[in-house]
Parts: structure tokens; sequence; C-alpha cells
């Protein structure tokens, strides 16, 4: 059982690789995968745009089975478990993705969240390439402490929960994002 917690842990730590190694060199970099580019440059020229499930699926069920077909032979249950805990961070990667842009935060993991990842958005895409952690980015020399993230007025009906009635930035988000 032991060996079963332990694989579904690095599971969850492998997919925050994962997470860094897809967005850098196959989102924003040549080297990997010219769709999955194509792909990620349409959300940031649009960040509205995500991909759809079904190319989401393109791209994840070769990669998950790819390291169950190593994993499950050498590791056996622990491997599996190992493989699962992939698939879990990777759709919390999703829902989270997915929530910084449409959705207020809720908690302090919430508001890192959106910073880092609006940071990567609008003033450097070669930081922060990690969603979920910092960890990778820290690991790799990418970290960015977000400053004051300055959203530009054309792209902000896609972060509509940044703004009050007056249309403006709410006063809880003051200090954290500017409209330019
Ligand atoms: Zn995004
Ligand atoms: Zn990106």
């Amino acid at each position: 059982m032991i060996g079963i917690g332990i694989g579904f842990i690095v599971g969850l730590l492998l997919w925050t690789l994962l997470e860094y190694v897809l967005h850098r060199f196959a989102g924003h970099d040549r080297r990997l995968g010219k769709h999955v580019r194509k792909e990620h440059l349409m959300h940031h020229a649009q960040p509205d745009h995500f991909s759809t499930l079904a190319k989401k699926l393109v791209l994840a069920v070769p990669v998950v089975g790819a390291l169950a077909l190593v994993l499950v032979p050498i590791f056996g249950a622990a491997g599996a478990a190992c493989v699962a805990g992939v698939v879990v961070g990777w759709t919390f990667y999703e829902r989270l993705h997915r929530a910084t842009h449409v959705r207020g935060p809720k908690s302090r993991y919430g508001r890192w969240a959106r910073r880092h990842h609006l940071h990567h958005h609008f003033e450097d895409s070669n930081t922060n390439h990690g969603v979920t952690s910092p960890l990778w980015d820290w690991a790799f020399g990418t970290l960015a402490a977000p400053g004051e993230v300055r959203v530009p007025r054309r792209h902000v009906r896609c972060f509509a929960w940044l703004l009050g009635d007056d249309a403006r930035i709410k006063a809880e988000y003051e200090g954290a994002y500017r409209l330019v």
C-alpha cells in the first residue's frame, strides 16, 4: 500500500514537471510539436480561446499511454498509481487554468495562481510556465514574482471577474492588476 501512495504522489509531482515541459517546450518553443504551439499561441492571442477536449485528448492519451507502458511493467501497482497521479494532476491543471481566466479567486492559492499565470500572459511569457506550482520555474530559473500585472483593455472582457460594475478594476484587485 505504501508503494501505491508514494507512486500516486510521485505521479502528481511528475505532472507538475510535465506541465512545465509541455507548456515551455511544446507551447512556446519550436522543439516539440508544432500543433501544441499553434493552439497555445492562439490562447495567448485570444485568452478566451481554449483547446477543445478532443484536441487535449490527442495530446494526453499518447503521453499518459506511453507513461503507462513504461511504468506499469516495471513498478506494477505503484506504477499504475503513478499514472493515476499524472491523470489527476493533469485534470486539476485543466480546471485551475480555466478558472484563472474565467473566475475570481476564492483562496490564497487561487490568488497566487491567477497572478502567477496572468504575469505569464501579459508581462513575460518566458517566465511562469508552471500553472499549478512554481516548483519547476524555480528549479529552471524562469520563476518571476509578479508585480502589478498590466492587463490589456482589449482582453479584459475575458477576465470579467477583475471588473466592478463601473468597469474598473475591483478595489480588492488594485495593486495586483492594472488596465492598460
Ligand atoms: Zn492561460
Ligand atoms: Zn503560455
